[in-house]
């Protein structure tokens, strides 16, 4: 009789284990589908970004806008590179204080070594340019994106430049006295920032340490 009733323990154990280990096998599937869903999602999301590069560069400026946007709203981070095309596009449309912003961005993305820094600082100069004539004018555009509503792609390096002391690590002020030297208190005395850290700085959201 105990000895029937340790089988029957058995049995239930056995049946028990292949009950979970086959719904560990769906949780796989599962993930496995999710995963799949996603990177079919973010390359549809970037057939849109190459069509966006290619509108912007045959002169539709208006319709590559809505594609970039579009992007920009449908990828979890958002690759450097777009932050060029987007406020050299952004020229065209006029609306200088967006272009001024992500062209600013690229910079501090890339420093003077990217592939596109050469053309964002000459793009950034005419905006710039464009920007003061429109403030004398007061013709403003009303509503701009500006790049901070979005997390960037800081790239495979993960770091950007602390561009709160431009990764001198200290913060040089001029007063009447002569210079003053403070750490920074952004960059932890690295002169850089993660790319977390980066994006949370430019939407105000990292604390400062120290003081
Ligand atoms: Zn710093």
């Amino acid at each position: 009789m105990i000895k029937a009733l340790k089988n029957y323990g058995l049995w239930i154990l056995l049946i028990l284990s292949h009950f979970t280990w086959a719904q560990e096998g769906e949780k796989e599937k599962l993930k496995l589908i999710e995963l799949q869903a996603e990177v079919s999602h973010n390359t549809a999301v970037m057939h849109q970004l190459d069509s966006a590069i290619y509108l912007s560069e045959n002169e539709r400026y208006v319709e590559a806008d809505e594609r970039f946007i579009y992007v920009m709203r449908n990828l979890r981070s958002i690759p450097s590179d777009l932050t060029f095309y987007f406020g050299k596009n952004s020229f065209y449309l006029k609306k200088y204080r967006q272009s001024i912003d992500w062209l600013n961005k690229y910079i501090q993305l890339k420093g003077t070594t990217g592939q596109y820094s050469e053309q964002a600082v000459e793009w950034l100069r005419k905006s710039e340019v464009e920007l003061l004539k429109e403030r004398v004018t007061e013709s403003a555009q009303a509503k701009e994106i500006l790049s901070r509503d979005f997390t960037i792609d800081c790239g495979p390096a993960g770091k950007v430049v602390c561009p709160v002391c431009m990764g001198k690590t200290v913060i040089i002020k001029k007063n009447y006295f002569g210079e003053s030297y403070k750490t920074c208190p952004y960059c932890s005395k690295h002169g850089y920032l993660s790319c977390t850290d980066y994006n949370k700085l430019v939407k105000g959201e990292l604390k400062p340490s120290g003081d």
